[in-house]
């Protein structure tokens, strides 16, 4: 396989909390590879956005610290570069797209002359080119009479419209790395499946690496080709996306795999019935010392709760973090 152009190892984030230190990330190790769409997939509060923020070192200090570990960019460790050389970084190397693109996005500006301020910030030039290749991005992302729509302000466009110009933002600079953050969350399905054709599109042309962060199992079906299932701040399990999606190992990827509805045109297709996950994830400030996920797990055994499980390799380039794997698993 080829040299990870992103490698983040055995980081950890902490967060103080009145309850206590909150270890949100514990022992993350995640690559990722030139020209791949990674998934993260895990509920709220598994860990999935703060990795982002680490990424991007955006984690609130304080409350928050990245207490351990290294994110590297090309071999660079963003976590000791200065400040200053993070802000070149940030929306130049690595971009990011969020869940609610009106909270992103500055009310009082055209979306045109936001676009154009991140190129001049990253790559000067003058006002009149950056404008003119804001025109471009807005085009390239699907937006109608591009040279028209660059001078409206957000509250002017349609939801999936304002994600259309998130992308065009993120893009604008041609970042290495492209990291979604639940980017269709906010908007109605079919406006979901063309931002999903888009990113995909998009990647195939500029070969930036997607990183899809998604609690929606579904959307990492459409669109990954590896996968992170995170929980209570650790990976559970990962793997290419086929075979984790046709032989999980961790009973809360199959937990996750089994909330997401099955669609058939063949009435004589046995129906597959939804199943769900009991429970909640963990206050962080709670996790025993055993699997975070036994209380919710059907097939917890005695060891799960004193012990943390360790990773096992369970096939090419898939791992987990379970005991039943060393009981002979699911
Ligand atoms: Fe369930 Fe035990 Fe596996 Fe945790 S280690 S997921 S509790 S079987």
């Amino acid at each position: 396989m080829a040299e990870p152009l992103l490698e983040i190892k055995d980081l950890r984030v902490e967060f103080d909390t009145r309850d206590g230190v909150a270890t949100v990330i514990d022992g993350l190790d995640i690559s990722l590879y030139p020209g791949e769409i990674l998934g993260i997939v895990g509920e709220s509060g598994c860990g999935k956005s703060m990795t982002a923020l680490s990424i991007m070192r955006l984690v609130p200090v304080p409350p928050g610290r990245i207490a351990k570990g290294t994110i590297r960019l090309d071999g660079e460790d963003l976590l000791q570069v200065s400040e200053k050389r993070m802000r070149g970084v940030r929306g130049n190397a690595i971009s990011m797209i969020f869940q609610e693109p009106m909270t992103s996005l500055n009310p009082v500006f055209s979306v045109g002359d936001q676009i154009a301020e991140t190129i001049l910030l990253h790559e000067g030039g003058s006002k009149r080119a950056a404008w003119q290749r804001a025109v471009e991005m807005l085009d390239a992302v699907g937006i109608p009479v591009p040279e028209v729509r660059a001078r409206e302000y957000p509250h002017q466009m349609s939801g999936g419209m304002r994600q259309r110009v998130m992308i065009a933002m993120a893009l604008a600079c041609q970042p290495r790395v492209l990291i979604a953050d639940e980017p269709t969350t906010a908007l109605d399905v079919t406006v979901q499946a063309q931002i999903f054709d888009l990113l995909k599109d998009l990647q195939k042309k500029t070969g930036a690496v997607i990183v899809l962060i998604t609690h929606d199992m579904g959307a990492i079906a459409e669109m990954a080709q590896r996968v992170v299932v995170m929980y209570a701040g650790r990976k559970v399990e990962d793997g290419p996306v086929d075979e984790i999606l046709t032989n999980p190992k961790h009973p809360y990827t199959t937990g996750l795999i089994g909330c997401v509805p099955h669609l058939s045109a063949d009435p004589s297709e046995e129906r597959v019935p939804l199943t769900d996950i009991p429970g909640v994830v963990p206050p962080m400030t709670r996790l025993g010392q055993g699997c975070p996920f036994a209380p919710r797990c059907s097939e917890a055994m005695d060891k799960c709760r004193l012990e943390m499980p360790t990773q096992s390799v369970v096939g090419e380039d898939h791992r987990v973090s379970c005991w039943l794997i060393e009981n002979d698993g699911p």
